[in-house]
């Protein structure tokens, strides 16, 4: 019999994503199942998740999970097993995943994500005959109370299975008020500091950390770096007890999604050996976005308009961009104030700088595809995705040195250029100084004959895809069941 693995994800491509989380949950079936382990992925029955199981089987049904009436449903992800825990009252709502539509987290959050943990443990534990599931991987804080659930308040009879907390984003805890402990189902020993209790409230991701059997983050740099207060926002003393219980497992891509030879989303594909011809993307991107057309480099920027994604100083850094004969393509959401100066940005500079406020899948692939080099100066940066993708499409990732930044672009420094293995340009600290630097940088190479394709070149010939992270998840899955 194949390993099981039970997956928890709030998030999985294609049915719900709002980040890379998303990626991950979507991906790690199929490369699982590569390694001979079969994974079955759990998901709330949000309306765009329901729609892909209309005829699923029904496996459980609920009279009340934490006060709603739910079930679980059967269906597919891909080619793997699907369930979607179907609970109306928690799930089929508009707006985003987590938040009401003008941008205010459900008030209900902790009892939705909590009941979705329940779930999660009792389908673990051997809710449904037939299933059965020797380790659960829980996914951030959405997915975390699934780990507590296991450990406080098993199934009865049910055997203990080992687990896997994996944290995309530290940034993002689940903390709530000691008040909703009560409405939680579990006994009081759970209330405790090694238990869901945090800084007196109750903290989802900081209890899955504490009942897992390994963490995982999502990348090695990071994964040191949540060691530190800065990074680690508070849990960084309870990352650096688990010791070597915490690791770091670099994210792939999904190459059936993002391949420049076969991709349908962009004007013209190519490949390593016919990379002359992404220059019909870069005339296509310029046209749609209504840039002047040239022949200097033109950066693109794809992302939340966030402060951990460093937009704030992007913004300070387009005047010179634009001063030193770069354009710039952007497409992002978030933060209207980010957004507002984005627009005065373009107002400024016609032609040199266009943006789009939206999200756009499809025009994400034109804009690595036509792009020279891919920005990303994120103040921290769990993985990454966007970088991994501007390899994949010799869109050369200009990125801040941390987390899977660090671990995934190789700079160009001497030293790199002489090896002939750099891939990118890095950076240190976000700040003006720093990100101008890097631009400059970027231009110099970029008009260094033979530099720039050597840059595209490696990255395109770097494998980011699942099967190196796949096979990581699956030793690291066989050495927490003891098989082969
Ligand atoms: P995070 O998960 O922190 O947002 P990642 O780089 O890990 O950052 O993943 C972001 C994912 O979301 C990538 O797949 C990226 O292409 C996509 N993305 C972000 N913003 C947009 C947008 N406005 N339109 C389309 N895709 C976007």
């Amino acid at each position: 019999m194949p390993l099981s693995v039970l997956s928890v994800a709030s998030e999985a491509v294609p049915l719900v994503k709002t980040g890379g989380l998303a990626d991950v949950a979507g991906a790690l079936p199929g490369a699982l199942a590569q390694q001979g382990i079969a994974v079955t992925t759990l998901l709330p029955g949000f309306p765009s998740v329901m729609a892909a199981v209309k005829r699923g089987k029904v496996l459980h049904s609920y009279d009340s999970l934490l006060g709603e009436p739910a079930r679980l449903i059967a269906g597919k992800l891909g080619d793997a097993a699907l369930i979607v825990l179907d609970a109306p009252g928690f799930f089929a709502r508009g707006g985003s995943p987590y938040a009401d539509p003008g941008g205010k987290d459900w008030a209900d959050n902790w009892r939705r994500f909590a009941a979705f943990g329940r779930a999660a443990a009792d389908l673990a534990g051997g809710l449904v005959k037939g299933r059965r599931f020797d380790l659960v991987h829980a996914h951030d804080w959405q997915a975390a109370m699934a780990l507590a659930y296991l450990r406080f308040a098993p199934l009865a009879g049910s055997t203990p299975v080992p687990s896997v907390m994996t944290i995309h984003n530290m940034a993002f805890q689940g903390y709530f008020g000691a008040e909703i402990f009560s409405g939680l189902g579990l006994p009081r020993a759970a209330w405790s500091i090694d238990g869901v209790e945090s800084y007196g409230g109750v903290g989802f991701l900081k209890a899955g950390m504490e009942s897992a059997s390994v963490i995982t983050t999502v990348s090695p740099t990071y994964a040191r770096e949540v060691r530190e207060a800065e990074f680690g926002m508070g849990l960084e003393g309870l990352i650096q007890s688990r010791g070597e219980r915490v690791r770091g497992i670099v994210n792939g891509i999904d190459t059936g999604e993002w391949n420049p030879a076969s991709d349908p989303h962009i004007a013209q594909t190519f490949t390593v050996r016919t990379l002359a011809k992404k220059a019909a993307n870069k005339r296509a991107l310029e046209a749609e976005f209504g840039l002047e057309p040239g022949d200097g480099p033109l950066f693109v920027v794809v992302t939340r308009l966030t402060w951990q994604k460093g937009m704030d100083v992007l913004l300070e850094v387009l005047d010179h961009l634009a001063g030193i004969g770069g354009r710039l393509a952007l497409l992002g959401s978030g933060d209207p104030a980010i957004v507002e100066g984005l627009h005065a940005a373009a107002v400024r500079h016609p032609g040199r700088i266009a943006v789009r406020i939206g999200y756009d899948e499809a025009l994400s692939h034109r804009m690595q595809a036509g792009g020279d080099a891919i920005l990303v100066p994120s103040r921290f940066e769990p993985c990454g995705l966007t970088q991994l993708y501007g390899l994949a499409y010799a869109c050369v990732p200009i990125v801040a040195r941390t987390g899977g930044l660090a671990d995934t672009v190789i700079d160009a420094n001497l030293a790199a250029l002489n090896a002939g293995v750099a891939t990118g340009v890095q950076f240190t600290g976000v700040s003006y100084g720093a990100l101008t630097g890097a631009i400059d940088r970027a231009i110099r190479l970029y008009h260094t004959p033979g530099a720039w394709q050597m840059l595209q070149r490696n990255g395109m010939k770097a494998d980011f895809s699942w099967n190196n992270s796949g096979a990581a998840y699956a030793a690291l899955y066989r050495e927490l069941t003891g098989t082969q």
